[in-house]
């Protein structure tokens, strides 16, 4: 037996006329997950036969947005627009065999129809005039060089039904159903042709994609019947909305997925954050004491996937949930691994370290706690990194506004300037004598000099602060909060 009969066979195809948006990614990463859950294949389809909508850009953007996220294919990027000969050859297929037949009727003619239906508030559906068209004359008709496009014959009557792998049994009544276009009379084929054109060239054994595309499964199916081809299995995802249970927008805040990478969010965080937008691992992810898990390694989410897991409601796009993802993720990583995605913040700010890759790495375990995103890298945290940094105005004048503090800071750094050893205990240990010393409180000098190295009002422990700033950044920073106004 042919092992490859049993390979499952799974695409991503999206059309290049906008963006890599938060809902299609997940269903990408589903459809990836699905793939490598069982050992097959991922192939990427860009669906770009709508010339004037579809853009290189667009095709850049999501394959930029893919890697971020981690998900590589194994065949492709296929372009529909390379492959029109398949899809005139189908059409061919079809017309050949009885289930489609050729439509002269003009783009006025049908405008008219519609708008008429409209007034009269039926629903605006092809009338299948041009179905009784005898085939002998309308290839006459095209030899004299009058424009036709390509319709499916959909039967007037009987159901079209399918077992839905989320939403279970779905049926259609054919005479809801229109004579749909498969190919424009400018040789265009329609989304509902290429789309079982290539899916059956391709071999697909499985087609995830949104729920908003149930109402065309119906459409396709009938293709697949008419050609004689048995059907993949559909597995339609629910949608994603925003907080307020309308469908996800713009209004909602950023819907592209590189937006989220400019947001300072770690490709992993993402990736488990839609994971779980909409699937659940179920009892695989049930704690001892009764709470689902929700940190899932890549190799997990592959090892756990099934299309089971998937809900058959709505799942909601929550930002607080996102945001704490990306702590957890950033909090975990390597400061190795970290270091790159950092690396690239700076250049987005154009900022430049001048600290060396050991001293960076080692500073980068005290500030993983505290981020909240890449973004924090490039601002708040640059004092570990360089000498060049903002000072938060509203530290420096709760804590470096009394003149007396300032003095004694650089005082303190005097101190530090001769220390030996130069460790946490003895800077610790000097600035409390220091305090006791001047007759203050030593608090208020930990906080000024959190202000002086730092520029911000938190940090970690000052002490490990210091140490990670070495002595010489040390003494020159708090030398210098005399002159901080
Ligand atoms: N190009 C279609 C889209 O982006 C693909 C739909 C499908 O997966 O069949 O919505």
């Amino acid at each position: 037996m042919n092992p490859d009969l049993h390979r499952t066979r799974v695409r991503f195809a999206p059309s290049p006329t906008g963006y890599l948006h938060v809902g299609g990614a997940r269903t990408a990463l589903f459809s990836w997950l699905f793939a490598r859950h069982t050992g097959g294949d991922f192939i990427l389809r860009i669906e770009d036969t709508d010339f004037e909508r579809s853009s290189d850009e667009m095709v850049t953007g999501i394959l930029d947005g893919l890697r971020w996220l981690g998900i590589d294919w194994d065949e492709g990027p296929f372009y529909q627009s390379q492959r029109l000969g398949l899809y005139t050859q189908t059409a061919r297929k079809l017309l050949e065999s009885g289930h489609a037949y050729h439509c002269f009727c003009t783009k006025e003619e049908l405008e008219l129809r519609r708008a008429t239906a409209a007034e009269s508030r039926a629903v605006p559906r092809y009338d299948g005039r041009c179905r009784s068209i005898p085939a002998a004359e309308a290839t006459q008709r095209l030899a004299r060089g009058e424009r036709a496009a390509v319709r499916f014959m959909v039967p007037r009557e009987g159901v079209t039904a399918f077992d839905d792998a989320v939403f279970g049994r779905l049926e259609f009544a054919n005479a809801e159903l229109e004579d749909f276009v498969l190919l424009r009379s400018d040789g265009i084929p329609t989304y509902h042709l290429s789309v079982v054109a290539d899916d059956l060239d391709m071999r697909m054994t499985h087609i995830l994609r949104g729920a908003d595309h149930i109402s065309n499964t119906p459409k396709q199916i009938l293709q697949y019947q008419a050609l004689g081809a048995s059907l993949p299995v559909f597995a339609h995802v629910p949608l994603i909305l925003g907080p307020d249970k309308t469908r996800l927008s713009k209004r909602h805040g950023a819907t592209s997925v590189l937006a989220y990478k400019d947001m300072g969010i770690v490709p992993e965080a993402f990736r488990n954050f839609l994971a779980v937008l909409g699937w659940s691992p179920g009892e695989a992810a049930r704690q001892p004491d009764g709470r689902d898990r929700e940190l899932f390694s890549t190799e997990e989410l592959i090892e756990m996937f099934s299309l089971n897991g998937i809900a058959h409601s709505n799942a909601v796009f929550n930002n607080d949930k996102l945001a704490w993802y990306n702590t957890e993720y950033i909090r975990a990583y390597d400061p190795a691994r970290l270091l790159p995605l950092i690396e690239e913040e700076w250049r987005h700010a154009q900022y430049q370290p001048t600290r060396s890759r050991e001293e960076i790495l080692a500073a980068i375990p005290l500030l993983q706690q505290r981020a909240r995103s890449l973004k924090d890298f490039a601002s708040t945290f640059l004092a570990y990194f360089g000498d060049e940094f903002a000072m938060d105005p509203a530290a420096v004048e709760k804590f470096l506004g009394d003149a007396a503090v300032r003095s004694l800071l650089t005082e303190l750094g005097q101190r530090y300037a001769t220390l030996e050893p130069f460790t946490e205990a003895s800077t610790e240990q000097t600035l409390r004598e220091f305090a006791a010393e001047k007759g203050v409180k030593a608090g208020a000098l930990i906080n000024g000099a959190r202000v002086a190295l730092t520029g911000q009002g938190v940090a970690p422990s000052l002490f490990t602060v210091m140490l990670c700033l070495g002595r010489e950044r040390v003494v020159q920073r708090l030398q210098a909060a005399k002159q901080i106004a």
